[in-house]
């Protein structure tokens, strides 16, 4: 079996009698992402297994029966940061929210449980041959009332770290993503390093927590930036401006 390498789209299923369907959690959360930004890329979305995923065992596959109807309780969303959807800040985002329908996330290599699984919320490192790199997958716990609980996801903290006018077609700075508290990385790094540069005193620890924030909003008010302690594309070409 070859290792899946490039994204491409799932495998549709073919017509006649519903055989399966997906958890309506995970429509919910679908329906979430669409609205939070309807241009986004689905290339790597994906409900029900497709061939590679078939031949091993994952929630993809509608093992989970109901009503003599398999459910698959896995979804996954495409990683598309130009149009807002950030896979693994999503898939942050939904470690954060402690949700108890959660049962793992797996996100640019690594793989997280929920609150009944190994290590509950912590990432650990993904063996699977899939890494994850184009789309972040969710599984939800196989328990009827939780997989099938439609209540909104929380993704707030998600959604106001996009920028209002992502959708609209401006110029950004290259290989700058948008950071906002609880971003982590080399990004976050480059950002602390800024900020010191201006006399902004923060730790460079690549974590974006409260101090780097206080950092950003004394530093977009003293730029006469909006002050939303949010690092978009404008904050940076502030930060960088000679
Ligand atoms: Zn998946």
């Amino acid at each position: 079996m070859p290792p899946a390498t490039q994204p491409k789209p799932r495998a549709k299923p073919t017509a006649g009698p519903k055989q399966w369907r997906v958890a309506e959690s995970l429509i919910t959360l679908r329906k979430q992402i669409n609205t939070i930004s309807p241009n986004r890329s689905k290339i790597s979305d994906g409900t029900i297994g497709d061939p590679a995923h078939a031949s091993r065992n994952s929630d993809h596959n509608p093992w989970v029966m109901n009503a003599g109807v398999g459910v698959v309780t896995a979804l996954d969303i495409t990683h598309d940061p130009a149009h807002g959807i950030d896979a693994r800040k999503l898939a942050q985002a939904l470690l954060d929210s402690r949700d108890p329908r959660i049962k793992y996330v797996i996100s640019n290599g690594q793989i997280a449980s929920g609150a009944t699984g190994k290590s509950p919320w912590k990432w650990r490192a993904y063996e699977g041959k899939n890494p994850h790199r184009h789309h972040m997958h969710l599984s939800v716990t196989s328990d009827v009332g939780s997989f099938d609980d439609d209540i909104p996801w929380e993704l707030e903290v998600f959604e106001s770290a996009i920028p209002p006018i992502l959708e609209e077609s401006r110029p950004t700075e290259p290989d700058m993503p948008v950071l906002a508290m609880g971003t982590k990385g080399h990004a976050v790094a480059t950002l602390q390093g800024l900020l010191n540069a201006r006399g902004y005193e923060v730790e460079v620890d690549s974590d974006f927590g409260p101090k780097t924030k206080r950092a950003v909003m004394a530093f977009q008010k003293d730029a006469g930036a909006v002050v939303d302690g949010i690092v978009g594309p404008h904050t940076w070409s502030l930060l960088r401006a000679p």
